[in-house]
């Protein structure tokens, strides 16, 4: 049988004066997520939900999983289209039955009318629908209270539709609805988690990452790629850029105090990352930094890093534990990526102890040895940058 998703909105439905901006932002990510898909998708929009119908030969398993990372979504259902005819729900239900329980043993029917001109009660609905599920599938029953599946009947008012339990969506806003951040993305655990948070809350991603050649080889920069692959799958396209921090790591190990270079070089990365966020339109840098993390992650480290920023710098991951963290990595498929042992480009200059309540006037003082403008000049120089396809 020809299948259809009906995908429910989210928090955008209550966006009042904006919503039209919110769901055509929605429709568009939705289209693009499902453009590499075989098959052609016929989009129907009306209260509050994106119907999506298939072609014979769309792949629909492809285009579930896919829209289920879609921000902005917050369910997703996969069924069948109906006449708002009980009979001929019943009918289709008859033969889609089997396939909406799999191998549950119990179910109940749940019936959503919001066309209130439809004939039947939703309790007549249920007891009519729930009778044809029992005459043509032997082995299940009926459970009301505990159900293994839920068929849910919805007469809506262009049509009626039968589908399973609604699974979540990626929830959300769709991306784009909130400007463009520049995710500083390092091979590391919480940073693909942090971009992924506040695209989830509608920006649109670029990414950089700073490489240390030598020290720092290829399988350490085709890590970053990879988690930035893995990061399109919600965002959508992100320019990951990659520049070059060797002149200055070296620099730093030449002319200052070891117990510094971490957060000297910190304030390096942010400097870069905003000259890079100014150039490319992006609103602020965002960083998987975690509250007392590490040394460079206490609060007197994130105000004195903060003091070299012209943008805003957007932390979510700030008061998560790494537990938490390594939660979502999981759930988003980084974590796997994450793990590899390659070096990141902060582990190779990393000093024995560093400082954690640093001294704003000490950094400034190691800084005052150094030609910054011309050594971040000369790091921005280095970058180029690939463009990653969601
Ligand atoms: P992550 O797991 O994301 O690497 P971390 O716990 O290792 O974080 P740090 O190495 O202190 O913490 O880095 C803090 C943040 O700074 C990272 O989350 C990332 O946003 C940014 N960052 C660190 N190293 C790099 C790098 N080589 N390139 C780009 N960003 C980086
Ligand atoms: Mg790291």
């Amino acid at each position: 049988m020809r299948e259809v998703f009906l995908l429910k909105y989210g928090e955008i439905v209550l966006k009042g004066l904006n919503r039209n901006f919110f769901n055509t932002m929605l429709e568009k990510r939705v289209r693009k997520a499902l453009k590499s898909v075989q098959g052609e998708f016929y989009y129907d929009y009306a209260q509050s939900t994106l119907c999506i119908w298939g072609s014979d030969d769309a792949d629909m398993d492809t285009a579930h999983e896919k829209l289920k990372k879609v921000f902005g979504v917050a369910t997703v259902c996969r069924g069948i289209q109906c006449e708002k005819d009980i009979e001929d729900i019943k009918e289709k239900l008859a033969q889609y039955a089997g396939e909406l329980l799999g191998n549950a043993k119990t179910f109940k029917c749940d019936a959503k009318r919001s066309d209130k001109k439809f004939p039947l009660k939703s309790p007549e609905i249920c007891a009519l629908c729930g009778g044809v599920v029992l005459e043509n599938c032997p082995d299940i029953k009926v459970d009301v209270i505990n159900p293994q599946r839920v068929i849910t009947i919805e007469i809506r008012d262009r049509a009626a539709f039968i589908h399973g339990n609604g699974e979540k969506g990626a929830g959300g806003v769709p991306v784009g609805c909130s400007g463009r951040a520049m995710l500083m993305l390092s091979g590391g655990i919480d940073s693909p988690v942090a971009g992924h948070m506040i695209a989830r809350r509608g920006a649109a991603m670029d990414a950089v990452y700073f490489e240390t050649p030598p020290y720092t080889g290829e399988a350490a920069a085709e890590k970053v790629r990879t988690l930035a692959e893995k990061l399109t799958e919600y965002c959508g396209e992100i320019y990951l850029h990659s520049v070059s921090l060797t002149e200055i790591q070296e620099t730093l190990v030449s002319t200052c105090t070891e117990k510094y270079f971490t957060l000297l070089l910190r304030r390096f990365m942010v400097r870069c990352a905003c000259k890079l966020a100014e150039k490319y339109g992006a609103g602020c840098i965002v960083t998987g930094e975690s509250l007392a993390q590490v040394a460079s992650q206490t609060m007197q480290s994130l105000s004195v890093t903060d003091a070299v920023a012209t943008v805003p710098i957007l932390r979510p991951c700030i008061g998560l534990d790494k537990e938490e963290i390594v939660v979502r990595a999981r759930e988003i498929g980084t974590f796997e990526t994450s793990i590899l042992p390659y070096e990141d480009c902060c582990t190779v200059f990393t000093p024995k102890h560093p400082d954690t309540k640093p001294d704003m006037a000490k950094i400034l003082e190691e800084e005052a040895k150094l030609d910054i403008e011309g050594l971040v000049e000369r790091a921005m120089a280095t970058d180029h940058f690939v463009r990653l396809d969601g």
